[in-house]
């Protein structure tokens, strides 16, 4: 240890008052300084100066002053008047109320250092000034590494663009920067979101290799960067998937000529090794409303892709689009929960035939009452529950009421009653169900025969795989039950389809029937209709039968069966039931 032979000034002190005598060091104290493993000093405070009372080698080590006693009392006072010198000198002077510690820049740029300070009181001198240790640690190693190591952490390894966790920040970044400029002339009016998403890449990578996927990926996010404006910031935010910030002089437009840019620059093939592939993407965009929330605003584009991907063309974020989604997702999560607890119920609604008047049977349709959102039509819950896979729990669940309701009637009626219930059946349900396996259980399971079911089938379980649907209909027909193609005529089944599969009854969609009394063109539909199902040999059920001139022009034009609210609205089972007194066949 050296004894220091100067004393720092506080900054406004004249350099010539600094310099003075030390009286000697206590032992205990040198001892202690000696003993310290790291830089340290004994300071004192007289007149609201600083005072070295010594300092340990590692001080002047840390110093670095090259051994200059001059260099070294500059320094000091450098210090004296910083960060480090305020510290002890509030502490001396106050020291329950001053901060023991801090963390501070010595110096700028390249050199700079970065300094911990500590410091814990002595007993005070002889005459009586108030005495501190002071400990300083230089931590510009940690602190560089953990800059470092923040900024690998904001940077994808990949590309070596920002990624997710610093695109956040871009975005938050480049709020704070639009608004009005120095000049009259607005920097910018805003600014937009995009997120661009690499289409089948998971297909590509799969099929030609992750290090080919590798390569796709940093030369898309090439062409990226060649579609951006100066102010345009790219980050990889995603596997396949890319955050843009858009900076917006001509508002929405600029937003919108950007995606114009990325599609432009990613219509020439991509050439790979020796490989050639067409690279497609879709676009969401998001807008920045005043004050809003980054993570908000990304996610709202996120929302705009999904949108754009269905679509096929660049999407902007639409908040009703949103709300909808949102509604639907909180509908399918209450769905599910319902048919947990065995909240939904069936309704049924006569199938009337037209000739006789008398009830043929009935269509069990779902109904769900939601505790606090009331009433849910089946036209919005199917949707979700095919949506996200909850029809198959739904479907089965509506085929064993509907069977065993009635197996009760029968037994209520003696024996088995002359009708039949229809139930309706999804196309996911055909293309994902064991339909045909799962039809047989039910009818086993209530003990009813097999031509006491109708299934109402769409179009569209035919469009999407032909060849299963004609194996689970003709499994259905050898079951011994019946087929029924509902809402006939909204679909894009073909004739050929209708010709080859076991379909035995038709239901014309409402849609034509409710304006077939002032549309000569449905009436025309209508007709051509029952003519086509006359010449395959199938039986024909009108919906939406709502006045008694249709029930009668229907019946009149050959129509076989029908349905609608003139007949009756969809019941409850036990008020189903009570309708058929009197009405059924004999
Ligand atoms: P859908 O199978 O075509 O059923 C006929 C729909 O028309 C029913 O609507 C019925 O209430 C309604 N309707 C009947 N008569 C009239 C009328 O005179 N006028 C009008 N305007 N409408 C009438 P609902 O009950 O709202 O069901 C809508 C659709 O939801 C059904 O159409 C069916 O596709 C589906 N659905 C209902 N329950 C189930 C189910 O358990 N499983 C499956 N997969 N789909 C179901
Ligand atoms: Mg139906
Ligand atoms: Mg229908």
């Amino acid at each position: 240890m050296q004894r220091a032979r100067s004393l720092t000034g506080d900054g406004s002190a004249p350099a010539d008052s600094v310099v003075r005598a030390f009286p000697p060091l206590p032992d205990g104290d040198r001892a202690l300084l000696e003993a310290m493993p790291i830089a340290a000093g004994i300071f004192s405070l007289k007149d609201g100066r600083l005072w070295i009372e010594a300092l340990n080698q590692r001080f002047y080590d840390l110093a670095g002053c090259g051994g200059d006693p001059a260099d070294f009392v500059e320094m000091m006072k450098e210090h004296s008047s910083g960060p480090g010198g305020k510290l002890v000198r509030d502490f001396l002077a106050d020291p329950a109320n001053a901060a023991e510690e801090i963390e501070y820049r010595d110096g700028e740029g390249l050199t700079s250092r970065f300094l911990k300070t500590r410091l814990a009181p002595l007993e005070p001198c002889s005459d009586g000034r108030p005495r501190c240790l002071m400990s300083v640690v230089d931590r510009t190693i940690e602190v560089r590494a953990a800059d470092h190591a923040r900024a690998e952490m904001l940077r994808d390894s990949l590309t070596g663009l920002p990624n997710r966790l610093a695109f956040t920040d871009m975005i938050e970044a480049a709020g704070k920067d639009s608004g009005p400029g120095e000049c009259a002339v607005p920097r910018h009016a805003g600014h937009a979101v995009l997120v661009v998403d690499m289409l089948r890449f998971s297909r590509i990578n799969e099929s030609m290799g992750s290090l080919f996927g590798d390569e796709l990926l940093i030369t898309f996010a090439r062409r990226l960067i060649s579609a951006l404006r100066a102010g345009d910031l790219l980050a990889r935010t995603g596997g396949n998937e890319f955050g843009i910030v858009v900076a917006l002089r001509n508002g929405i437009a600029d937003a919108q000529s950007a995606a114009r840019r990325i599609q432009d620059v990613l219509a020439a093939p991509f050439r790979l090794s020796d490989l050639e592939i067409k690279v497609e993407c879709a676009i969401g965009i998001a807008m920045r409303s005043d004050g809003q929330d980054p993570e908000e605003l990304f996610r709202n584009a996120q929302f705009a892709v999904k949108q754009a991907k269905s679509s096929g063309r660049p999407e902007l974020y639409q908040p009703e689009e949103a709300s909808a989604a949102r509604r639907r997702f909180s509908i399918e999560t209450e769905l599910r929960r319902a048919l947990d607890r065995d909240e939904l119920s069936l309704a049924y609604q006569p199938l009337v035939n037209l000739r006789s008047g008398k009830v043929a049977g009935f269509e069990a349709l779902a109904r769900w009452t939601h505790a606090e959102r009331g009433e849910i039509s089946p036209s919005e819950f199917i949707p979700v529950a095919e949506e996200s896979g909850l029809i198959l729990h739904l479907g089965r669940w509506a085929l064993d009421t509907a069977a065993r309701t009635l197996a009760e009637w029968d037994k209520a009626a003696g024996g088995p009653l002359p009708l039949h219930f229809a139930i309706n059946l999804s196309a996911i349900q055909i293309a994902r169900d064991n339909v045909a396996g799962m039809v047989e259980g039910t009818l086993k399971a209530a003990g009813i025969a097999g031509n006491r079911l109708t299934l109402e089938l769409t179009e569209s379980s035919i469009v999407q795989d032909p060849g299963r649907a004609q194996r689970v209909f003709e499994a259905l027909k050898a079951l011994d039950a019946t087929v029924a193609m509902d809402d006939f005529g909204t679909g894009y089944s073909s004739l050929a389809y209708l010709q080859r599969l076991p379909i035995d009854v038709l239901k014309i969609d409402q849609s034509f029937v409710a304006g077939m009394m002032h549309d000569s063109d449905n009436v025309a539909i209508v007709r051509a209709v029952l003519s086509l199902a006359e010449a395959l040999g199938m039986s024909t059920t009108a919906e939406g039968i709502e006045t008694v001139e249709l029930a009668t022009t229907l019946a009149a034009l050959g129509c076989a069966h029908g349905q609608g609210y003139y007949f009756s609205r969809p019941l409850e089972a036990d008020a189903a039931f009570a309708y058929c007194s009197g009405r059924l066949a004999e």
